[in-house]
């Protein structure tokens, strides 16, 4: 290796600025410095390896340095690796879209970007400029979101302007456009409200409410279908995702459903919507769509959306947004070759079957008594750590006792990510069993090591 960990320590502290992150805290740790990764690997500059429980922040699919897609790229690199969509075309976008489209049989068209919080700032343009495209008089007023408590769109301003975590978006409020929060169904934390149905029927009903007061007001509503992932893993019970759509229909607001965190067989089906044979008229579409490769994002519409755009060059029904690297062959190219191995390798259904598996194995994890609430959905995890199982209070944000799990995983060889209260496992969709067991295993033994800790310390 040409530079050593220290010295490469050094200009990661001198120079880099590390996203959501506080860097007086993180000048204080070793950082670790990722130089190569293999299957579920991920390996450090000193060689260390480690399971990738977060899946590169959930985007890796058939694991890193994949031969198949490693080849899709360099071939597309003998070609070129990038002209504009501003007024050409090229031939990876053009089948890319033509493959996403066949997933989605009430989608007509994809507008691509380059994340997933651009995929769903397109959304939420492409939603607003159809309403004042069809009749601008008529719909004059319909400029507001509706959208979830605890949403998690992405870090734009427009899609900061329809989330909903407080930490993250509060201090950005006067800067950002009217949203309207209705409750999402947390069951662990609204059992006042009853059963999980109990709770999935307040939720609809507080949402029916909104939309009978205010459609008029409201241009769309935007959900994270099945699993609210950056919230903390909060798997919405059966039928919620169907009521919402059932509730858009019947009061003319539009539906965009954001798959960035959960499509592409991350909840056990290619997407989430088709769990609850849901149709929106707009899909986001970002993190796993290149296997984990490179940055890509994509907004599907369907066609009534879309012809509300077409008009006479002097009617300004044009929708006036691009990104430079729209489209990008490179990009395109390897998501082709993730998809087609997503089928080919029978990926959905291993997906299905490990995902089983894995329940049984994390349900271990309630033996420790910090653990509160264990959540999946497919290989989306999520494990409530609690101070007190009974009053489900959590520790002090100053004890970081979730940050030191994660910590403690990292010595014994795994990677994963708190999201407050919640240790997130959201591994490689290709890690196998065994890998999988290992993995589970290390986060029983530094769980347990931590909650031995907190009780020495008298948390
Ligand atoms: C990650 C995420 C986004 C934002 O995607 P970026 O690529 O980070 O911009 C949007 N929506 C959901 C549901 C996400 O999980």
């Amino acid at each position: 290796m040409k530079y050593s960990y220290e010295q490469l320590e050094q200009w990661d502290k001198q120079y880099v600025w590390h996203p959501f992150t506080q860097m007086k805290q993180y000048v204080n740790e070793r950082p670790l410095i990722i130089e190569r990764g293999k299957g579920s690997y991920l390996y450090d500059v000193n060689g260390r390896r480690y399971l990738d429980g977060y899946a590169s922040l959930w985007v890796n699919v058939h694991g890193h340095n994949d031969p198949e897609l490693n080849a899709a790229l360099r071939e597309q690199l003998e070609n070129i690796a990038h002209s504009t969509l501003l007024g050409s075309a090229n031939v990876p976008s053009i089948l890319l879209a033509k493959t996403l489209i066949s997933y989605w049989p009430g989608m007509a068209k994809v507008f691509y970007s380059d994340t997933g919080a651009a995929a769903v700032e397109i959304a939420l343009k492409i939603a607003y400029q159809y309403w004042k495209n069809i009749d601008p008089v008529k719909y004059a007023k319909k400029n507001k979101f509706v959208s979830l408590k605890e949403a998690y769109h992405g870090d734009t301003v427009g899609a900061v302007s329809v989330g909903g975590m407080a930490t993250f978006h509060r201090i950005f409020a006067p800067l950002l456009f009217e949203r309207i929060e209705v409750p999402s169904p947390y069951v662990y934390r609204m059992e006042k409200y009853g059963s999980e149905q109990d709770v999935v029927r307040y939720c609809l009903n507080e949402l029916e409410r909104v939309l009978a007061s205010q459609h008029e007001h409201i241009a769309a509503v935007i959900v994270e279908p099945l699993v609210q992932g950056a919230a903390g893993i909060i798997v919405h019970p059966r039928g919620f995702l169907k009521g919402v759509e059932a509730l858009c229909r019947q009061y003319g607001v539009l539906l965009i459903c954001d798959e960035v965190a959960v499509g592409f067989g991350r909840t056990g089906t290619m997407f989430a919507c088709e769990q609850e044979k849901v149709a929106p008229d707009l899909v986001c579409l970002g993190k796993g769509i290149t296997g984990g490769y490179l940055p890509l994002a994509a907004t599907l519409v369907t066609e009534e959306v879309y012809a509300a755009f077409l008009g006479e060059a002097d009617e300004d029904k044009t929708f006036y947004h691009g990104h430079t690297y729209t489209g990008n062959q490179l990009t395109c190219s390897v998501a082709l070759k993730n998809i087609e191995l997503i089928e080919q390798r029978g990926l959905i259904s291993s997906v299905q079957q490990k995902a089983r598996r894995l329940a049984e194995r994390l349900d271990a994890l309630y033996e420790i008594p910090i653990v509160g609430d264990i959540r999946q959905k497919g290989l989306m995890c999520g494990i409530e750590i609690v101070k007190d199982r009974r009053t489900k209070e959590v520790f002090p944000r100053a004890a970081m006792v979730e940050h030191r799990i994660v910590l403690e995983a990292r010595q014994r060889g795994l990677i994963i990510r708190p999201l407050g209260p919640v240790l997130t496992f959201i591994p490689v969709l290709s890690m196998s069993e065994a890998e999988m067991d290992e993995a589970v295993r290390i986060l029983f033994d530094s769980i347990a090591c931590l909650y031995e800790q907190v009780r020495m310390e008298r948390l």
